[in-house]
């Protein structure tokens, strides 16, 4: 694919939000050579970490909190604030930037604290990829299909970084390998597709606060979701392989990409291999639902014999 310029309607899809002037009107693809270099020699050295809105991904709130030895919930207070999602009213949250500063909380002089377990957000930057089509192509299961051909990069340039005067040319894939980004993209595909979809939904249905909840819930907070897996009904509704429970009780990065399947087959009812609804469940609610119905239907034949005995009344 040639470079191509970059439509009004094509935005980031997430990461460091930054004025769309700054991007070059230029869509790239993996093979597009870009020239840039950010090390501590340079006279910029962290200036593109405040003021900023880095948005976390499970897998980055999973890495950070590992890291810092912190469960989830601590971190979550300490060092995060909520905000919604892409435009969405999918909640989720952001690095709260120090008050006296402004600064990332993980920034010195020297550096990012976190450098190997910094978000995704950070590892993009100055390479941003551009959104999924809004409304985009689903598969066969109602998947978005986010295909390779569907994804460009852009360069986002600002003044004030200097990395873009250095003399180090690579492609936009020798950077995004050099920068972890690929492994990344791998373990927040499924959550940013969920993003996704609920944003192509727009203004038409709007999400429970139950259902907000559960997102947050599965997307910031692992050991609360595992608690929740294993300490509430969730068995007795769902039924799970012998194989699967084994690897979430103890491995968070299938705990993680279970909860994106649950999240995608109870916001959006998407079919998927890890567990299904057990039969008696379903059975239950159908019954239910016809009781709510007969229910409705007996107040409506109750409702016109008073309308019938009125008329005949004259009253
Ligand atoms: S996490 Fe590290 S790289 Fe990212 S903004 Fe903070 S200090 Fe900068
Ligand atoms: S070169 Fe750019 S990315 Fe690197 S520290 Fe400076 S402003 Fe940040």
């Amino acid at each position: 694919m040639t470079e191509t310029i970059l439509s009004s309607k094509e935005k980031t899809l997430f990461g460091k939000e930054t004025n769309p002037s700054n991007i070059e009107p230029l869509k790239l693809t993996m093979d597009s050579r870009i020239t840039f270099r950010c090390h501590p020699g340079v006279s910029c050295f962290t200036a593109c970490c405040g003021n900023i809105k880095i948005i976390l991904t499970p897998y980055d709130i999973l890495m950070l909190t590992r890291r810092l030895q912190m469960p989830a919930h601590e971190f979550l207070q300490v060092y995060t604030e909520p905000t919604y999602l892409e435009k969405t009213d999918m909640p989720g949250v952001m690095f709260k930037m120090r008050a006296e500063d402004n600064k990332c909380p993980f920034v010195t002089p020297d550096g990012c604290t976190v450098y190997s377990d910094r978000p995704t957000a950070c590892r993009y930057y100055p390479v941003g990829m551009a959104d999924f089509r809004e409304g985009g192509s689903k598969d066969a299961d109602g998947n978005e299909i986010t295909a390779e051909e569907e994804k460009f990069f852009f360069l986002v340039k600002e003044d004030y970084c200097k990395g873009h005067e250095e003399d180090k040319t690579w492609t936009v894939a020798e950077w995004r390998a050099d920068q972890g980004v690929d492994v990344r993209d791998e373990m927040n595909k499924k959550w940013l597709r969920l993003v996704m979809r609920r944003k192509s939904f727009g203004h038409q249905a709007s999400l429970s606060e139950q259902a907000k909840r559960m997102f947050f819930m599965a997307s910031t907070d692992l050991g609360h979701f595992r608690r929740f897996v294993f300490e509430s009904s969730f068995l007795q509704t769902y039924e799970v392989a012998e194989d699967i429970i084994e690897k979430i009780k103890n491995d968070d990065i299938e705990l993680m990409f279970f909860s994106f399947d649950y999240l995608a087959n109870t916001l959006f009812g998407a079919q998927v291999s890890t567990m299904t609804i057990r039969e008696e469940k379903i059975r239950e609610k159908v019954v239910a639902i016809k009781a709510r119905q007969d229910e409705s239907i007996l107040k409506a034949v109750e409702e016109y014999e008073e309308l019938k005995k009125h008329r005949k009344t004259g009253g």
